[in-house]
């Protein structure tokens, strides 16, 4: 395997500071609900505690390209970065580059082989349960995790089986061993994965749908402040909550809608109304900075919020209202840091704020689908014009579903319904949409669409189907389930993918064999041999990027990939290095001061060297402890670069981007892979880390 466990390097860093273990004392007794307003002014203390001798928040912002950072637009960030913190200039988000798929890693240090956790969209079916909102959901399809209620019911039905919805201890599950304080603060899903067995007498988690415990939400209540909405819908074991008659929806976004075309679902990139999120990371944030800090003071806190990400979905990384997400959300840094400032906790407590991932513009090959001016207003009546040199993209989206059925798969399920995608499924040099727009009576509300419904049917008829295929959907790439586990289909499968432009590397679980052109999914750390399908899938694979590709959108920010359409100009989740490329600044008493640190770094990384800085071991975790970044570390790795090939394998056609039947093939090409990284070796030669930075399918003559 590619990286060893670091439980010495932990070990190494036990003494820094530990925090004061007898230090925490129990909260006070419980208070009744009351509605919020009537409260303020009357809240008392939770406890009189004795303050961590070692804070650690890690600030996640969700999304956020490294070169994002500017001093013009986040000045509180670039100074971190430029003079004040350290920059790991190097740093990789684990592959595919999901939101769920990181934030795994973070709260382990581990990979999904280690972890067996697959989301973002995950297929898993036998699951039961209800969502936040308490509607039951259907796991026949595949189902999207950033969702606590959802989590749960993944874990209860491990629990059920002895295992767990992650195989391995957390960051805050030895945290809470150890008898420190934490909060989780933030966006659905990620937040909720960081302490989701919430075993800790004294953590804390609010994000947008729920507070835990319900103690905590009744004291938030009690001190005037209002909860998100779906609290109510949670089942506590201490009974449910009522919200104060003005409690209001602080995690809504605002406007609810993001500003589209006149076609009502393509965005329009060129809106200048500004980030949905604000008003809900503020609440959050202020929550934390109000309530939780001076009241709780915890010692391990992770705060995640959902910009730039959310905002970079709708309108494409580096369009103007990702600006002002960016610029809010150096707002509420600078709150953080002044506020550790302000009440002396700076010089004890280390922040670090990263990225799970990067963020790439959707679109598709412009030779195909040329670059279009768009006309009229950018507040809901814009529409696309003539081929503009400099204009905007109008295509990007596959749907794999849609895709496989036109080349002959008969029985190809990806759980959405129907779907109406006039621009980004592609408009074509001619003008004509890839997926014409049709009257369709069969999609319920939905008037017109392009592409029809491809729900999972029911169990009964999917075991009896030989050929059947189940997608998740995920971004820039895709999961295959094959429920038959046959050989001849995965390769039918493999062959067709490789034929078809849009795309990249494929990663196929090692029980199949070693594929041509192919890498196992064993060999990127996304299995184990003992891992099964579902939930690990039976083929991967990351769309095809272009990591230099501008358009008027945006045009000082690189990169595209084609994507799983989702009414979004921007998405994540491939093998482009733009995807990989991520962020990681820290700053603190245990960090050094303007370090510029080259050493690659990973998300992997990140707990180890958290509960390092709390003299705690992750003896699991793959990552390892960044000691050249702290103010100790003496560490000296070696470093080097490495390339891995899969294929060429011979095509036997190649089909195009717009040629959804293949009718007119191209001949004489073959399909190979390569897999770029770099593999570090500690000072003794006894420990290998494999940072893997890109991969790339090229189709060639042969
Ligand atoms: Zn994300």
């Amino acid at each position: 395997m590619h990286a060893c466990r670091s439980a010495a390097l932990c070990l190494t860093f036990a003494a820094i500071s530990c925090a004061s273990l007898s230090s925490q004392t129990s909260t006070t007794a419980p208070i009744t609900p009351t509605t919020g307003a009537a409260q303020q002014g009357r809240v008392e203390s939770e406890a009189s505690r004795t303050p961590p001798a070692r804070r650690v928040i890690l600030f996640i912002w969700d999304g956020l390209r490294p070169d994002a950072i500017d001093p013009q637009i986040t000045p509180r960030l670039a100074a971190l970065r430029d003079a004040i913190g350290v920059d790991f200039r190097h740093h990789h988000s684990v592959y595919p580059t999901f939101t769920m798929m990181n934030a795994a890693a973070f709260a382990t240090g581990a990979r999904s082989g280690f972890h067996g956790f697959y989301g973002n969209t995950e297929y898993l079916p036998g699951l039961s349960g209800t969502d936040a909102k308490g509607k039951a959901v259907d796991y026949a399809q595949p189902f999207f995790t950033e969702d606590h209620a959802i989590l749960q019911s993944i874990d209860a039905f491990y629990r059920a089986r002895g295992s767990a919805l992650l195989r391995m201890q957390s960051l805050f599950e030895a945290a809470h061993a150890a008898g420190l304080t934490t909060a989780a603060i933030g966006k659905v899903g990620p937040v909720f994965l960081q302490d989701y067995r919430q075993d800790g007498s004294t953590g804390v988690i609010l994000d947008e749908d729920f507070a835990w415990p319900r103690d905590f939400a009744l004291r938030l209540q009690a001190a005037g402040r209002p909860l998100p909405r779906n609290v109510q819908h949670h089942a506590y074991p201490e009974g449910s909550i009522q919200l104060a008659p003005d409690n209001g929806d602080p995690t809504a976004p605002v406007p609810a809608h993001h500003v589209t075309l006149a076609d009502g679902v393509t965005p329009d990139p060129r809106a200048t109304s500004g980030s949905q999120h604000k008003a809900r990371n503020t609440y959050l944030m202020h929550t934390f900075l109000e309530y939780v800090l001076p009241q709780r003071d915890p010692a391990l806190s992770v705060i995640w919020l959902r910009d730039p990400d959310s905002t970079e979905h709708s309108y494409g990384p580096g369009t103007p209202n990702v600006v002002d997400a960016l610029r809010h959300q150096d707002k509420l840094l600078g709150e953080l840091l002044d506020t550790l400032k302000n009440s002396g906790r700076a010089s004890s407590t280390d922040v670090l704020i990263a990225s799970d991932h990067g963020h790439s513009t959707v679109g598709s090959d412009p030779q195909i689908f040329p670059l279009r001016a768009l006309h009229g207003e950018p507040d809901g009546h814009g529409t696309l014009g003539e081929i503009s040199a400099g204009g905007y993209i109008a295509s990007g989206n596959v749907r794999s579903a849609e895709w496989l059925r036109h080349a002959g798969f008969a029985h190809v399920y990806d759980g959405q319904g129907c779907m109406f995608d006039p621009v980004l499924a592609g408009v074509d040099n001619t003008g004509h949409v890839l997926h014409e727009p049709h009257a369709s009576s069969e999609c319920g509300a939905l008037k017109h669409s392009t592409t029809p419904a491809y729900r999972v049917p029911n169990p009964e008829q999917l075991r009896t189907t030989r050929d059947a295929i189940v997608i998740a959907a995920n971004g820039g790439s895709e999961y295959f389930y094959v429920p038959s586990q046959d050989l001849q289909l995965v390769k039918r499968l493999v062959s067709t993918l490789q034929e078809h432009r849009a795309y990249g590397p494929i990663f196929v679980r090692s029980v199949y064999g070693t594929l041509p052109g192919t890498f196992s999914l064993e060999h990127i750390g996304m299995e184990r041999p003992e891992s099964v399908s579902p939930p690990t899938p039976d083929v991967v694979v990351s769309f095809d990027w272009d990591d230099a590709a501008i358009s008027g959108a945006a045009p000082t920010t690189p990169g595209r990939i084609q994507a799983s359409p989702r009414d979004n100009r921007g998405t994540h989740g491939s093998f482009s290095p733009i995807d990989v490329h991520n962020t990681l600044i820290a700053t603190g008493p245990d960090f050094r001061a303007g370090f510029a640190d080259d050493y690659p770094s990973s998300n992997l990384d990140v707990a180890p060297t958290i509960a390092a800085l709390f003299g705690l071991a992750l003896p699991q975790a793959e990552g390892r402890v960044l000691s050249e970044a702290l103010g100790q570390g003496t560490t000296g790795y070696r470093v080097e670069a490495f390339e891995e090939h899969a294929g060429p394998v011979p095509l036997a056609r190649t089909c195009e981007l717009h040629d959804l039947d293949c009718t007119r093939p191209v001949k004489g090409l073959s399909y190979s892979v390569t897999l770029y990284g770099h593999r570090l070796t500690s000072a003794d030669g006894s420990h290998h880390y494999i940072y893997f930075d890109k991969a790339k399918a090229i189709r060639a003559p042969k």
